[in-house]
């Protein structure tokens, strides 16, 4: 990989004023060409171990060759390091706040790209997307919370660098994925009151330890376990009831599918969850009755009776044909109905719950503490 300095930069130093660990965030991936501009910009090229700095208004242009696409991922390395002394810095049209950081893609494609912010300001251009900045304010408190638990469990445990075997340089993806944060210009009022009024507050269990916090969209009607709905189980999570959310965000949902259109799904999703091999017959699959508090589906293909989380139909399925995990399925014969409520995983905080709850008057410690019974509020910094 090459990387040509072309040009003109300048980093304005940035002196955060929230307390805490900064996190670095992913927010593109094999880029050909990362060109930032800003004020009093400060760059570092680590291959040619040279630092500028520039004052007054600047641009800089890393152009980043790919040198033909690797299969196995391969260790990034970082190519350089931009920040502004004294303002934002300007990445595509979008505002950054601390460091942009490049590196090389695991696949050699291009470069990666990565803001390095203090969490609480991460937050802050984080609660406009996950939520709404004009939500109520204490339904914000609690997503906070939650999203700093999240990330600062990331943080904390290394996991995307853990799980690559390298040293990834980010904590979490700007995606799905993780969490989906904005840029400097997201954030509002209400988001950083939000944020400063919850700062180092984590849920944690009761000895303190640490853990993944999740949430989601709109349960509709119940929330479920992280093993419920994904393969591994995180100690402490209970499913609980939620007759918050129904009036809000997505209406009930009802799909139809032809059973051998299931029949391939189905076959699909044991085959790459499971590692198991579903026999078929002429006849195709007969669905046993289910509910919605069923976790799992249970149906018969020639003769034998199968397994399946209804996470990983929805997973293979698609998000957008099974808008949740919160769903029953019907055998109509020759087609299967499939009726459901809510969006998203449905683990942890529902966000139309919490909105509903903090429109009723329950501030973000009770909001907390009806969907994260078993876990505590730990004030970290
Ligand atoms: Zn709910």
């Amino acid at each position: 990989m090459k990387l040509i300095f072309q040009g003109m930069i300048f980093l304005f130093s940035y002196t955060a004023l929230a307390q805490g660990p900064s996190i670095n965030v992913l927010i593109a991936r094999s880029l050909q060409n990362v060109f930032v501009s800003g004020v009093d910009l400060k760059s570092k090229v680590f291959l040619a171990k040279s630092a500028k700095s520039y004052l007054g208004r600047k641009s800089l242009n890393f152009k980043c060759k790919p040198e033909g696409k690797n299969i196995l991922p391969l260790k990034p390395l970082r190519l350089a390091s931009v920040a502004s002394m004294t303002g934002l810095l300007n990445w595509q049209e979008a505002k950054y706040r601390g460091n942009l950081h490049i590196i090389t893609s695991e696949t050699r494609a291009g470069c990666d790209l990565i803001n390095e912010m203090p969490l609480e300001d991460y937050l802050a251009t984080l609660l406009p997307k996950e939520m709404s900045a004009d939500w109520p304010l204490e339904a914000l408190k609690a997503q906070a919370v939650a999203a700093r638990s999240y990330a600062y469990h990331k943080i904390k445990s290394k996991q995307v660098s853990k799980g690559k075997g390298f040293n990834a340089y980010y904590d979490i993806e700007n995606s799905e994925k993780h969490q989906v944060n904005g840029n400097f210009f997201d954030a509002t009022y209400s988001t950083f009151k939000a944020t400063q009024e919850t700062a180092g507050e984590v849920l944690t269990m009761y000895d303190g330890k640490s853990l993944p916090i999740f949430f989601h969209s709109k349960c509709g009607g119940k929330t479920l376990r992280p093993d419920q709905v994904w393969s591994n189980a995180v100690k402490g999570y209970k499913s609980v009831s939620c007759p918050f959310c129904h009036k809000h965000g997505t209406k009930d949902w009802k799909i139809e599918l032809a059973k051998p259109k299931l029949s391939h799904y189905l076959k699909e999703a044991l085959a790459s969850y499971e590692n198991q091999t579903m026999m078929t017959s002429n006849k195709g699959v007969k669905i046993l009755s289910d509910k919605k508090s069923h976790s799992a589906l249970r149906f018969y293909s020639k003769d034998d009776l199968y397994h399946l989380k209804k996470s990983r139909l929805r997973a293979t399925l698609g998000r957008r044909s099974l808008p949740s995990n919160n769903y029953f399925v019907k055998d109509k014969g020759k087609n299967i109905v499939i009726s459901g409520s809510g969006f998203g995983h449905g683990v942890g905080l529902c966000q139309f719950g919490a909105k509903e709850l903090a429109l009723r008057g329950f501030d973000y410690k009770q909001i907390l503490n009806h969907y994260f019974p078993n876990f505590k509020l730990t004030k970290i910094y």
